[in-house]
């Protein structure tokens, strides 16, 4: 791949943990498709002084970067990605609670996030524990499940722009929609988020957790590497209810099947290329729209 070189290797390795750079990354190890090709570069900061030297070497050297957090919501292509993909997990994943709030670090995963929540009888959370994402990915996609959405707990944001300058965001700012956030088109790294929990019972909290998993496990094919739902709802529709109509249920293309359990989801049986992954997105999306004239958007970001 073109975008790296020794030179901008030798600049990263002096002030990052050579540790941390992975060369020419097959990122279906680091994504939950379990599918795609390589990247470049993998950088996995520990700390925020590695992430500021990151921005700051990749900029100056003007490489192309990507910012990812546990991989739940993309598939690469199989070309891969000519570029930097940072990934923001553990070593940037610290947490501290001071009354009904939350401060925490992007790489924290949703699942532990809400442990912690629960540990301090805080509620608000529990909707999340299931979700398999980063926060700073959460934030990113405004997650949600069962009735809750990130934007129903986030109070406010920081995040690093590309010149390096730090930006913070009250909840008025973050323009939460659907799926989105004005994350999604500021380029910007989410590095701080402060969340605002209400004070609840310790034991009410562990219980709706407990079921809602319970619900996961029955309904969602949670044992086959997927990307969650791999459609957006569409207005007045569920995505999974029209594939299903459609005719599509447990179709496959290569080793990417249409989940039986639940349609919404595309998964990987084995030895899943991305571009089986796509063919058959493409086949779900036009045979939909002829049946039923509804245009499926897919939720998971497709990189390359
Ligand atoms: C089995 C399964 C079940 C799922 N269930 C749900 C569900 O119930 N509800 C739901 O909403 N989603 C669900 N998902 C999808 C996914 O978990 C969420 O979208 C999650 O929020 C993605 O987080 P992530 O850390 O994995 O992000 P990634 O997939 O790594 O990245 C997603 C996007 O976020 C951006 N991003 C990540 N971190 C940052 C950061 N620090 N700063 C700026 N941008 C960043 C990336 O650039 C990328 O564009 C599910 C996925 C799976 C595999």
């Amino acid at each position: 791949m073109k975008s790296i070189n020794d030179t901008i290797l030798k600049r990263l390795a002096a002030d990052i943990d050579p540790a941390h750079l992975i060369e020419n990354c097959p990122m279906s190890r680091y994504t939950t498709f379990r599918a795609g090709g390589n990247a470049a570069l993998l950088i996995q900061p520990d700390c925020m002084v590695e992430l500021f030297s990151a921005v700051n070497i990749l900029g100056r050297e003007k490489v192309p970067y990507m910012i990812m957090g546990n991989g739940s919501n993309l598939l690469f292509k199989d070309e891969g990605y000519d570029g930097v993909v940072i990934r923001i997990g553990e070593g940037m994943d610290r947490v501290r609670v001071e009354g009904n709030v939350i401060f925490a670090e992007p790489g924290i995963k949703l699942s532990q996030l809400s442990k912690v929540a629960a540990g301090n009888s805080l509620t608000g959370l529990e909707f999340a524990c299931g979700i398999p994402g980063s926060l700073g990915g959460a934030v990113y996609m405004n997650a949600g499940a069962y009735g809750g959405e990130m934007k129903d707990v986030v109070l406010s944001t920081s995040s690093l722009r590309r010149n390096s300058m730090v930006k913070d965001r009250g909840k008025d700012q973050l323009e939460f929609g659907y799926r989105t956030s004005v994350f999604q088109k500021s380029d910007e790294i989410l590095i701080g988020v402060k969340l605002l929990l209400k004070p609840g019972h310790p034991y009410l909290i562990q219980e709706t957790m407990q079921e809602l998993n319970a619900k996961r496990n029955e309904k969602q094919p949670v044992n086959l590497p997927s990307a969650g739902s791999f459609f957006k709802r569409p207005e007045g529709h569920f995505a999974g209810q029209l594939i299903e109509e459609a005719g599509l249920k447990g179709l496959q293309v290569g080793g990417a099947r249409v989940s039986p359990m639940h349609a919404g989801f595309i998964v990987n049986e084995g030895g899943a290329t991305a571009q089986d992954i796509l063919d058959l997105m493409k086949i779900v999306q036009e045979t939909v729209r002829e049946k039923s004239g509804v245009t499926l958007e897919p939720e998971v970001r497709i990189i390359g």
